[in-house]
């Protein structure tokens, strides 16, 4: 599930370039699919979104196609552009906004980057228009690309780049600024066979507790945010090397805001210390990586959880305060051969913990290991069409898992009842 609000590969590029320099920065002008922006505001603002485009074009756009040019146009020539992508089914407004680019800047390299750059690499060249398709996360490499373009050397034979040497997003450059998220590490121990992670982050990396800790307060001391969205794809994992200094830091120092979880959590490290310290730190938004109460389905996708493992921490986090409906558990409908009984008795043994059932559309991602078995079962051409990758159609359902099922169980999870 986490892989839906995952960092994109291609948003670090930006985030390093302005911990260069500002001629660096300066130099290699960011633009952000506006898909993303129109739609999805929070989405991806762990990085790119905060670097130019993003910013510029604000909120509530109602001709985005319009405000766009309009921005682009009051901006310099840049060197390059960089656009990063999100879902792989969202290319359409990619390549739109690549096609405004070229309007208004003939002649500047493109170069595209993100989700689908990553996981649909062929069809981006193909289709894309843009000039140079990154793909993954291999900073080093994009630097070298960069520098080529630019003829300006960032690069040096020890080059070395760690998450920890990341500067912070330019959330500033918003015309309004409410909240953050945050993100203090890149990738997941777990392998799990739907997710993205794996292989959009490479090996899992963390920032330094300390130094999460001043940049949260960075932002609530220097713009009076007072909420914060930890957009991490594993942030409780061994906890008490990351999440419990964190905690206890902000604790120490006074630093207060509401935070929030809206990538899933890891269930099984949410033991009572770990609960009663997410509650004082005021963590609002619960949510957990739950997926499925099928044992089979969990040990066969990767093990990252078990119904005991659930049980004790839905307990934990209720002992520690929250209430049922604070807690909301995740749970994937539409994995290829699943059956709707098998979400039936997932969203039962959900409620019958007193915690908050939410379902989550599986979205087939190319290069995953289930991606293999979503192509044998779907009936839509997975493997040509990024647009069948789509949720909302059900990729793969069957005669065991229909629309209409789908769309029943989506009406009488609303109503409850279910
Ligand atoms: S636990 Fe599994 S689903 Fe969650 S981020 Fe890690 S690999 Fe992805």
């Amino acid at each position: 599930m986490e892989v839906f609000i995952n960092v994109f590969a291609f948003n670090l590029f930006i985030l390093l370039m302005q911990s260069y320099s500002t001629s660096v920065a300066a130099a290699v002008t960011i633009t952000f699919n506006y898909d993303l922006v129109a739609f999805i505001p929070m989405l991806g603002v762990g990085a790119a979104v905060t670097a130019l485009a993003g910013q510029r074009m604000g909120a509530g756009d109602i001709k985005p196609e319009e405000q766009f040019s309009e921005k682009l146009s009051s901006i310099g020539k840049p060197d390059m552009i960089g656009v990063t992508s999100g879902m792989t089914y969202w290319y359409p407004g990619l390549f739109k906004t690549i096609e405004i680019i070229r309007e208004i800047f003939q002649n500047v390299p493109i170069i595209l980057g993100g989700n689908y750059a990553t996981f649909c690499y062929d069809h981006a060249v193909k289709y894309s228009g843009a000039d140079i398709v990154f793909k993954g996360r291999d900073e080093l490499r994009l630097l070298q690309v960069i520098s080529e373009l630019s003829n300006f050397e960032l690069l040096t034979p020890n080059s070395e780049l760690r998450t920890d040497d990341l500067t912070y997003p330019a959330f500033d450059l918003y015309p309004q600024l409410d909240y953050i998220s945050i993100l203090t590490s890149r990738g997941c121990p777990f392998h799990c066979s739907y997710c993205a992670t794996p292989i959009l982050t490479g090996e899992f990396s963390r920032k330094d507790p300390f130094k999460v800790v001043e940049e949260i307060k960075y932002w609530t001391t220097r713009y009076s945010i007072q909420n914060i969205a930890f957009y991490d794809d594993a942030l409780l994992i061994k906890p008490s090397e990351h999440i419990i200094p964190i905690l206890r830091e902000l604790m120490r120092r006074g630093i207060r805001c509401n935070f929030h979880t809206p990538n899933g959590l890891h269930i099984r490290e949410i033991d009572r210390q770990l609960a009663d310290l997410l509650f004082q730190s005021q963590f609002k938004t619960i949510r957990l990586g739950f997926e499925t109460s099928n044992q089979v389905a969990q040990i066969e996708t990767g093990g990252k959880v078990d119904n005991q493992e659930f049980k004790n921490s839905v307990k934990n986090l209720k002992r520690a305060g929250y209430s049922g409906e604070e807690i909301g558990v995740y749970i994937m409908v539409g994995l290829p051969g699943q059956r709707v009984g098998e979400v039936k008795e997932s969203i039962a043994f959900v409620r019958e913990q007193g915690a908050k059932p939410i379902i989550v559309e599986y979205s087939p991602i190319p290069g995953t290991p289930m991606f293999e078995k979503a192509k044998q079962m779907s009936k839509f051409n997975l493997e040509d069409e990024p647009l069948f990758h789509n949720n909302s159609i059900l990729p793969c359902q069957w005669d065991g898992f229909t629309l209409a099922d789908f769309k029943r169980l989506k009406e009488n999870i609303r109503d409850e009842t279910l």
